[in-house]
């Protein structure tokens, strides 16, 4: 298990911020493209030696807009990943893709370069809810590039929805999951709305311009999503993750099952042995410290036994399968179930933990009130 790595190369450019956005990106550096390539590069040679002995198992170009940038940079830098490192025979690339900014060349140019998977951002299919949230798109370019995906060649796509959102009413959402579903995608994301506080969004719904749905009304949302998607074939293998089975995205798999990663670009963060770190969040200090062989770590955090066994169980936990009793116990040299005694007792007690075949799972009430069995261990 130690020997396998994620890698995760942020992109952070975007054509226009959409208003609830929390991520790093900006929308006026793109004519430094080439440069951070190379700073790309030049960060990643720095882990070669640490490298040595591991095996990247799944290789994720998130961001902002990895489909906004030149795809040769995209295809160069894969390919010097590829003849570089030991990258695993049966490996995962994933490319986050915008219906706006991904044309049939860019695609095919991923295809030819080896990329296995992309995720594209839809997250609702009513144009006057893609406006309210400043997305770049609108329903029939997504449907278009859709079908652009599909005819190029790409068996394992990805989309992400959104639900909870200002306006949005339960009818939308049930709309949105019965369009997506009819065009088959391989995996679903399903997450509730989540703003940045400084988020244009999040001010106007701080002054009650908007306003969010429910809880209740939420809640019932992810129900029905859950149910849905159940009833087409999607398994719900994490909290807000569906996939057709064999689909599930390894990458995120390898994240919520412990394993380390490392996150190239600025603002990425990197989990390491017991470190995590995030890199600089401005793109033009990372470009130069990179060049200038300095830092570009910024908060770098020694995890203590305690903080890992806590981070382990809270990603673990987000499974359906929940947290394997065996690997905990190899992991870290004592059982799960002797360390927290009473607290997994009292959540079985109260139905929101189970174990079973060998994991300790939430139950369907435990992931509704995941917040609350999560309390319990910290
Ligand atoms: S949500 Fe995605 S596309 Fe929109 S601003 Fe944020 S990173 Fe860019």
């Amino acid at each position: 298990m130690q020997n396998q790595v994620g890698l995760y190369i942020h992109i952070p450019f975007c054509k226009s911020r959409c208003s609830y956005c929390s991520f790093f990106s900006t929308t006026n550096s793109l004519d430094l493209q080439e440069q951070y390539f190379n700073a790309l590069k030049s960060e990643f040679s720095s882990y070669k030696e640490i490298l040595e002995d591991k095996t990247i198992q799944t290789i994720y170009f998130g961001g902002g807009t990895p489909s906004l940038v030149k795809s040769h940079l995209i295809k160069n830098f894969f390919e010097y990943i590829i003849s570089n490192f030991h990258v695993s025979q049966d490996f995962e690339a994933t490319i986050e893709c915008n219906p706006d900014s991904i044309t049939q060349q860019k695609l095919l140019t991923y295809k030819q370069s080896g990329m296995n998977r992309i995720s594209l951002g839809l997250q609702a299919f009513q144009d006057r809810i893609l406006k309210l949230l400043d997305r770049a798109h609108t329903v029939d370019q997504f449907l278009s590039r859709y079908e652009l995906i599909k005819k190029i060649g790409f068996k394992n796509i990805n989309i992400d929805l959104i639900f909870g959102i200002p306006n949005q009413t339960f009818a939308d959402w049930k709309e949105t999951l019965k369009k997506v579903i009819e065009i088959k995608p391989t995996h679903i994301s399903c997450y509730s709305l989540e703003t940045d506080n400084n988020s244009p969004l999040a001010q106007k719904i701080s002054q009650e311009i908007l306003k969010l749905p429910s809880e209740n009304l939420n809640r019932q949302m992810y129900y029905f999503a859950k149910q849905a998607l159940r009833n087409t074939n999607y398994i719900q293998y994490e909290i807000s993750n569906f996939s057709r089975p064999g689909f599930e995205c390894k990458h995120n798999l390898m994240f919520w099952q412990g394993y380390d990663y490392i996150g190239i670009g600025a603002g990425a963060h990197s989990k390491f042995g017991s470190q995590h770190y995030q890199n600089i969040k401005n793109i033009t200090k990372y470009i130069r410290n990179v060049e200038n062989n300095n830092n570009t770590r910024g908060n770098i955090v020694k995890l203590s036994k305690n903080d890992e066994i806590l981070e382990y169980i809270v990603v673990g936990l987000r499974l359906s399968r929940g947290l394997n009793l065996h690997a905990f116990e190899k992991k870290f040299n004592q059982s799960i179930l002797t360390l927290y005694p009473n607290q997994i007792r009292n959540l079985a007690k109260e139905n929101l933990v189970e174990v079973n075949y060998g994991n300790l799972k939430l139950t369907e009430k435990g992931m509704d009130l995941e917040n609350k069995v999560l309390a319990e261990f910290i």
